[in-house]
């Protein structure tokens, strides 16, 4: 099965149909959750989702969204853009959200948006933290979001001694996932945050175990635009611009 995989959408709908668009005839797309929050288009960017074969699994910010974690652990910014995105969504939409999964395994891969050890809010930014994660999985493989940078934590034995290094990403060329466990983070759709403002993704081939990471331009002005008219913090919009 040829499958879309992404993260992090963030209400941003001109990054998601780029995606769609670059992506090309898929089987399935799977999404590492955060579908809302930060961005102008929430209700069109669930629409969009569930329009597709798909499967998805609940992010922090999709969490907010609903009032099901406290706002304060947020910062002003976020906090002020998912209490917009929260006035903005459908009780249809919101319904969809509410019942979103914190985790979802399809073998060999398990899902989770945050890390496996806490699925909602625990972000792996560095090694030693994967490599504590790793026990909290059974699959080979298992997805992540959150971070919105893509990489790949890959566990290692030396010598009967286990650690952790992280994989040189093989943009828009195939990596065959091997024997060895990874945990997987195709980065953000909606907010890259490793300095590119390009949407990230992977394609998956569920069957051949071969990943693609790909990045796409998409008309980032015109979100920043809506973002502007809507009166959605400025930084919000700004950032966008610098991939941070
Ligand atoms: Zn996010």
């Amino acid at each position: 099965m040829r499958c879309l995989l992404l993260s992090d959408i963030h209400s941003n709908l001109e990054a998601f149909e780029a995606v769609l668009a670059d992506a090309g005839p898929v089987d399935e797309t799977w999404c590492l959750g955060d579908v809302v929050g930060y961005g102008p288009d929430p209700n069109a960017c669930v629409e969009k989702l569930r329009s597709l074969p798909h499967l998805c699994i609940a992010g922090n910010h999709d969490w907010a969204t609903l009032g099901k974690l406290d706002l304060r652990e947020f910062n002003l910014d976020a906090r002020e853009a998912n209490l917009w995105n929260r006035k903005q969504l459908t009780p249809d939409n919101l319904a969809y959200l509410e019942a979103l999964p914190e985790v979802l395994v399809r073998e060999p891969f398990t899902l989770v948006h945050g890390s496996p050890r806490r699925p909602i809010w625990e972000y792996i930014v560095y090694t030693a933290t994967a490599q504590a994660n790793f026990y909290y999985f059974d699959t080979p493989f298992c997805l992540v979001g959150h971070t919105h940078t893509p990489v790949i934590f890959r566990l290692t034995d030396k010598k009967g001694r286990e650690g952790c290094d992280t994989l040189p990403l093989p943009v828009n060329g195939p990596l065959s996932l091997g024997p060895e466990r990874l945990i997987i983070n195709p980065g953000s759709v909606g907010q890259p945050r490793d300095g590119n403002p390009q949407a990230s993704y992977a394609i998956l081939d569920t069957e051949t175990l071969v990943l693609e990471f790909r990045r796409v331009p998409y008309p980032v002005e015109k979100t920043q635009a809506k973002m502007i008219e809507y009166d959605l913090p400025l930084r919000l919009a700004v950032r966008l611009g610098y991939g941070w």
